[in-house]
């Protein structure tokens, strides 16, 4: 166990260099603890984010839940972090799009904090992408395919099931939301 944790102290600064007022909380799992199944896909067809078939981030533009589960599998581990943000009330859909902005720019945050200190990752994200205004999908190929984050979803991972094994609460009570991300990597960061 300690020397687990040892070896988490190398997400501890990078975790820390992210400039966000929301408490962000993290805990690493192996890939091969990950959950997948096509039932989340059913959500994602369901259109409940709205991003179905919107961007290469979601299906099925993102690809099969078996491709989704391979590139997963690629990686050995992954860092499970996620943030809660405060809403007015359970229908303030504005709190929830301005939780969703906040969070992706977390990701972007991380993503840039963790360039120079893995050899090789691919980070998640709840939800699609928004770095562009109008998305090229399906008519051309992604402007950034380097930088986007695939949909947790869409990728078929159950988010509750990933919780429970990074350790993390799913839910933060009422009037908040709670997002997810993942960063897919092979060998720790130096602490
Ligand atoms: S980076 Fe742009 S083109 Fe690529 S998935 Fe995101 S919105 Fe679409």
């Amino acid at each position: 166990m300690e020397d687990k944790m040892a070896r988490w102290k190398g997400f501890k600064h990078i975790l820390e260099s992210v400039a966000t007022e929301n408490p962000l909380s993290y805990g690493v799992i192996e890939t091969t603890q990950i959950a997948f199944s096509e039932d989340v896909r059913r959500y994602c067809e369901a259109n409940t984010c709205n991003s179905y078939g919107k961007n290469w981030t979601c299906p099925p533009g993102v690809g099969t839940v078996e491709e989704c589960k391979k590139r997963t599998l690629s990686f050995r581990h992954m860092l499970v972090f996620s943030s809660y943000f405060a809403l007015e009330d359970s229908f303030d859909f504005e709190g929830m799009m301005r939780a969703r902005e906040e969070f992706k720019k977390v990701c972007r945050q991380i993503d840039a904090a963790v360039q120079n200190e893995l050899d090789r990752y691919l980070i998640l994200s709840n939800e699609g992408c928004d770095r562009c205004v109008t998305c090229t999908y399906p008519d051309a190929p992604c402007r950034m395919p380097d930088k986007i984050h695939p949909s947790i979803e869409g990728f078929g991972i159950w988010v509750n099931e990933l919780a429970k094994s990074a350790g993390l609460a799913y839910h933060h009570g009422k009037d908040t939301v709670t997002y997810f991300g993942g960063v897919l990597f092979d060998e720790y960061p130096n602490g």
